[in-house]
C-alpha cells in the first residue's frame, strides 16, 4: 500500500506515518515525488487496514499496490526515474552509451579503447575487473589492479566507469573505484550481493538473468531498493531460448514491458545477446527504436587477441558506425 501525503505535509507528519506502520511490524519507506511525498508500506503479506493511517494528519489517501514488487513499481512512483551522475542522466531524453572491452587487460589496452570510444561519443567506459567466467580456467580479470586502471581511465578521459562486482565481498572494492556497479546475469539472484548493493553509495546496473522473467528481474531490483539504494538501472542482455543463431535471444519486448510496470531506466546490452559482432549494430538500432535508455556495448581495438568475448566485440570503427546509425534512429 502507498500512503500519499498532502502537498503541504510536514516531515513530522511523514515520520508519524512511518512510526505507525512500524508499530505493526512493517516498514514505511518514503518515496519523494515531483508534487508530493508518499510512504510505501513494505513487509506486509496481506491487506493493511488503512483507517488508522487515514486518521493521521497530513495523509491525503491510500492506494493499494497490486504488484508483488513495490518500490520498483510505477504504482508507487509514477514518474520515470532519472539517474544523474555528474552531467549524465540515465533515463532522460537522450540514450546513454556505455562502451569498452569485456575485461580490462592492461593499462595500454584500456586507455587505447577508452580514448576511441570517447572520441566516437560514449559517455561511460565499461570494463570488467572481476569477471564471472563459465570456465574456472578462463581469464578471471585483473581484480583491484584492473580497477586502478579504470580509475586512471576516468582521470585521463573524463569518462565515467562501470565495472562488475561478482560477490558481496569484492563489491566493496568496486564501489570505491567505479561510478556504477554492475551485477551480471549470473548473479541476478545472488541475494547477499543484491542486499549489499542496496547499501552501496553508487548506482547499480542490474542485468537480467539468462532464464529470468521480467517479474524476477524486478524482484531482484526490489531487493536493492528495499535496502535503501534507489539508483537502479535495469539491463536486458538476452535470454536463453531454443534459438541457436545467437548466443542469447535479445528480448526487445522487455523494454516496453518493464517501462509499463516500473519507473526504473532500462538499457540494452546487444553484445552478450548477439555473441557475434555482426549483429550488434542492428540489435542496437532495434533497442533504441523500442525506447531503451542506453546501450552497453563491447568494443576492443584488437578483438582477435581479447582475453574474453572477442567475437562479439566491435572494432572501434564499427562502434563509430553504430553511434552514427543510432543517432538517426533516435532523432
Ligand atoms: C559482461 O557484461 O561482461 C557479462 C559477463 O555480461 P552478462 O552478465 O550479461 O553475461
Ligand atoms: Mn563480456
Amino acid at each position: 500500500m502507498l500512503v500519499v501525503m498532502k502537498n503541504d505535509a510536514t516531515e513530522v507528519q511523514v515520520q508519524a506515518v512511518i512510526r505507525e506502520i512500524e508499530s505493526w511490524g512493517f516498514r514505511g519507506i518514503p518515496m519523494p515525488g515531483a508534487q508530493r511525498i508518499a510512504v510505501c508500506i513494505v513487509g506486509n503479506t496481506g491487506a493493511v487496514d488503512d483507517s488508522r493511517l487515514l486518521a493521521l494528519d497530513g495523509v491525503k489517501e491510500t492506494i493499494p499496490v497490486t504488484k508483488p514488487y513495490k518500490l520498483v513499481s510505477r504504482e508507487t512512483h509514477p514518474q520515470s526515474t532519472i539517474i544523474a551522475i555528474g552531467d549524465i542522466k540515465i533515463g532522460g531524453e537522450e540514450p546513454v552509451i556505455m562502451a569498452g572491452p569485456c575485461a580490462v587487460e592492461s593499462e595500454e589496452q584500456a586507455l587505447t579503447i577508452a580514448h576511441l570510444v570517447k572520441q566516437y561519443g560514449a559517455q561511460i567506459f565499461r570494463g570488467g575487473a572481476f569477471k564471472p567466467r563459465t570456465s574456472p580456467y578462463s581469464f578471471q580479470g585483473l581484480g583491484e589492479e584492473g580497477l586502478k586502471i579504470l580509475k586512471k581511465v576516468r582521470s585521463k578521459t573524463g569518462l565515467l566507469i562501470v565495472s562488475e562486482a561478482t560477490d558481496h565481498i569484492n563489491i566493496e572494492i568496486v564501489e570505491q573505484y567505479g561510478d556504477i556497479i554492475q551485477i551480471g546475469a549470473r548473479n541476478m539472484q545472488n541475494y547477499s550481493l543484491l542486499r549489499r548493493a542496496g547499501r552501496a553509495s553508487k548506482p547499480i546496473l542490474l542485468k537480467r538473468g539468462f532464464a529470468a522473467t521480467i517479474g524476477e528481474l524486478l524482484m531482484s531490483a526490489e531487493y536493492i531498493m528495499s535496502e535503501g539504494n534507489t539508483q537502479v538501472i535495469l539491463c536486458e542482455r538476452g535470454i536463453r531460448t531454443f534459438a541457436d543463431n545467437t548466443r542469447s535471444t535479445l528480448d526487445l519486448s522487455a523494454i516496453p514491458s518493464i517501462k509499463e510496470v516500473s519507473h526504473l531506466p532500462v538499457v540494452v546490452d546487444p553484445s552478450h545477446a548477439a555473441g557475434r559482432r555482426e549483429y550488434v549494430i542492428p540489435l542496437s538500432k532495434g533497442a533504441i527504436a523500442v525506447g531503451a535508455d542506453g546501450l552497453l556495448v563491447e568494443v576492443h581495438h584488437d578483438p582477435s587477441h581479447a582475453l574474453s568475448d572477442g567475437m562479439q566485440s566491435l572494432y572501434p570503427k564499427q562502434f563509430e558506425k553504430l553511434m552514427r546509425e543510432i543517432e538517426s534512429i533516435r532523432r
